[in-house]
């Protein structure tokens, strides 16, 4: 390790060259550590030469073992759940190559990585936190094993402009203003320190002007719970509401911290501006105190049910499946109560027993099997054995499938409306994807759309979830109905011969004599009955009409044509 203390030594003969490599999930992704981390070491370590490395851990492994084994003075890792095991094989070649070359390793899993070849230092804690000592032993040669970073009570944006024409350029940027959770749910990594730490408001307004003069495409708030200080949270989120931007923002909310004021003023909000994630994770009082979490379910169901009645934000709930007192009557309800809110997307997580986490320390407790290498993901409890987790877990890929995207939305509302049990719903229909063997095959619309079009025949209301699912296909912007939908291949066409006949010459606020037929060429046409116009909340009186599918979108979150009900005279 002769190289870092002669580059110290002779100051102008040669920097140090640092070299930060980040495996993300996927290229969209970026990795915010690796900025604060040069910013550190920029500042600890005057003169080095730092390069950053975003790559991912679906590229192929050779040439990304090429790349960071190019020649550098230190290589530092930050290492997550889902990087860790691509990280711990480049770290046995990378030390096989120059194994006098430093290995940093930092982020949460780090002080977890097992089997590491020798030389690896490892960071624990935040690095804005990290001690001078650990700059000196860098520039030295002389790191020690572990070091161990204090809470940091400075955390301002890394970003340096140029960032944003190159390491981010077509990246979600991450951005953070606040660190640290005042929860502590038993499964969760944040629970192990203690306190959120805030940042003024005005102060990240004015980062986050900077940040937006390079227009992002969209912009995810790191804060694990972004309101839990609701009068900050609003004065964030009115100054973003100001921005003439079109960029988009992420937060993670807790649903039952709204305030009347910040309801008041996200109806206020356009469409597409901010997307919030919410954690419900289950509903089952037990279970909420078995992992300590805090939550006012009714009250947090009540207001994703309000924002989703906008249909401005998108909404993505998260359940966790595999939780202590969680059976499948107790998940049944955690689904059905979060399906009746109307959230855009629910996603039905497994329970990750992160090493380190107080969940795993009460594994015996609970009788929480799971697998043995990251993510760690459940396989049985003591409240549901593996064929039920294996059961509730295609059916959450199911929900995946069918329900998270924009393709049936009307369908979900008819079931709401109906009252019908979702839950049921759902197992009917995984019952079919398992006939139909779907979970071996590409989930495409036209074959999600295929095997509920099979599924409904048997149903008593079968004819109008056809029309149903006729008028959820065409919202999605097609010009034709595949035969699965409608046996008629031509009731799209007849559909505007008879209008062309018999609307009026003249419709104020749809179309003109002098763009009449303009209308007729661009639209869509199909008929529907009373009962479906019912259904769909489009009409009252019993009486069929026409839809027209226009060609542009909405202003909802899932951005369906715009329609029109036409009556023929
Ligand atoms: S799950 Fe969310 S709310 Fe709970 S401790 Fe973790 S970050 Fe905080």
């Amino acid at each position: 390790m002769l190289k870092p203390l002669f580059n110290r030594i002779s100051g102008i003969l040669s920097i140090s060259k640092y070299h930060l490599a980040g495996l993300n999930c996927r290229y969209s992704h970026s990795c915010p550590a690796l900025f604060y981390l040069r910013r550190e070491l920029e500042d600890h370590v005057p003169g080095c030469q730092v390069e950053i490395s975003q790559l991912t851990i679906n590229d192929p492994y050779y040439p990304t073992l090429l790349h960071l084994a190019r020649g550098c003075d230190a290589l530092f890792f930050s290492v997550y759940v889902w990087n860790h095991g691509y990280v711990e094989r480049l770290l046995h070649d990378l030390a096989q190559l120059a194994p006098d070359r430093p290995l940093i390793l930092g982020g949460p899993q780090a002080v977890h990585l097992k089997n590491l070849p020798p030389g690896c230092t490892i960071v624990e804690g935040e690095v804005e936190g990290l001690d001078d000592s650990f700059y000196q032993d860098l520039q030295d040669g002389t790191l020690h094993s572990l070091y161990c970073a204090e809470p940091a009570s400075f955390f301002a944006t890394p970003y340096q402009a140029a960032d944003f024409d190159q390491q981010l350029k077509n990246r979600y940027i991450y951005y953070e203003s606040s660190r640290g959770c005042p929860f502590a749910c038993s499964y969760c990594l944040s629970a192990t320190s203690r306190g959120a730490r805030h940042r003024d408001a005005t102060e990240v307004a004015t980062e986050l002007a900077q940040i937006l003069e390079h227009t992002p495409r969209i912009v995810k708030f790191v804060d694990r719970t972004f309101n839990d200080l609701p009068d900050r949270a609003l004065a964030i989120w009115r100054f973003l509401a100001r921005q003439e931007t079109g960029t988009r923002f992420h937060f993670e909310i807790a649903p039952d911290r709204f305030t009347d004021e910040m309801l008041d003023f996200l109806e206020t909000v356009p469409s597409g501006l901010f997307q919030f994630e919410i954690g419900i994770q289950s509903t089952n009082p037990q279970t909420l105190k078995a992992i300590n979490r805090r939550m006012d379910v009714e009250r947090a169901l009540d207001n994703i049910g309000r924002l989703a009645r906008l249909d401005t934000i998108h909404l993505h709930v998260d359940l966790i499946l595999g939780l202590p007192h969680e059976d499948v009557e107790s998940f049944r309800d955690s689904f059905n109560r979060v399906f009746a809110a109307g959230p855009h997307y629910i996603q039905m997580g497994l329970l990750k027993v992160l090493p380190g986490t107080p969940i795993s320390g009460q594994a015996r407790e609970f009788g929480l099997l799971h697998c043995a290498a990251p993510p760690y993901e459940i396989l049985a409890t003591r409240w549901l054995s593996h064929p039920e987790i294996r059961e509730l877990h295609l059916l959450g890929e199911c929900v995946e499938s069918f329900y998270n995207t924009r393709f049936f939305s009307s369908l979900w509302r008819y079931l709401r409306t109906t009252g019908e049990e979702p839950f049921g719903f759902f197992m009917t229909l995984l019952r079919c994807c398992c006939a139909e063997d779907f979970f071996n095959l590409a989930p495409t619309h036209k074959l999600t759309a295929a095997i509920l079009a099979r599924m409904v025949q048997e149903r008593p209301d079968g004819e109008l979830l056809q029309e149903i699912l006729c008028f959820d296909w065409l919202r999605c912007g097609y010009r034709f109905l595949p035969d699965f939908l409608h046996p008629d291949p031509s009731v799209l066409h007849r559909s505007r011969d008879t209008l062309r006949s018999c609307l009026p010459q003249n419709i104020p606020g749809v179309f003109t004599y002098q763009n009449r037929e303009e209308f007729l060429k661009q639209g869509v046409f199909f008929p529907l009955s009373g009962t479906a116009l019912r259904a769909l909340g489009l009409n009252t009186e019993d009486c069929a009409r026409y839809i027209c599918f226009l060609p542009e979108q909405d202003s909802g979150v899932l951005q369906h044509n715009k329609i029109r009900l036409l009556t023929p005279v």
